[in-house]
């Protein structure tokens, strides 16, 4: 970031309100991703702060019962906060069940999903270099490859 884009930025604090069960005032709900981009079911975004003096973003994610985020990986790191709500997540070829403040690191090109319980949301932070590359999907061989684990296949599943 250069001195121009620096003094184009903000220098007031801001200032959001909770307003219970992780909604902000002031914080907008965005669609997770383009429609048609990657596949997902019922999961929002959040900015909470995406200032690049920071050079990283905090988002909020949510993902309603059931449902789920894309499959994926990529070069960046996440660092993930699990902020309500229950479900599984793949990071790598670990399937864990998580909950309300587990905390998980997603390194480098590991694959990754996170999974909303049936009948609980699963919200969380999640910390994310502002310059970031693409996530890439996996090919047909790949998951094949990811399946040949029966956890990861009953992750994948839904189970
Ligand atoms: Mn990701």
């Amino acid at each position: 970031m250069d001195d121009t884009t620096a003094a184009r930025l903000p220098a007031l604090a801001t200032f959001r309100r909770s307003t219970g069960a992780c909604r902000w005032e002031g914080v907008d709900e965005h669609a997770y991703k383009e429609e048609g981009s990657a596949p997902f079911r019922a999961i929002t975004r959040r900015v909470l702060f995406g200032d690049p003096r920071l050079s990283c973003e905090l988002r909020y994610f949510e993902v309603a019962p059931g449902g789920y985020s894309t499959l994926e990986r990529h070069e960046h790191v996440h660092g993930v906060m699990i902020l309500r709500g229950a479900g599984t997540c793949l990071v790598g070829d670990e399937v864990r069940a998580v909950a309300e403040h587990d905390l998980v690191s997603i390194p480098p090109m590991a694959w990754h999903q996170f999974r909303a319980a049936p009948d609980a949301p699963l919200g969380f932070l999640c910390m994310v270099d502002i310059a970031r590359d693409r996530p890439r999907l996996p090919t047909e061989a790949e998951l094949a490859a990811l399946r040949r684990d029966p956890a990861i296949a009953a992750f994948l599943d839904g189970g």
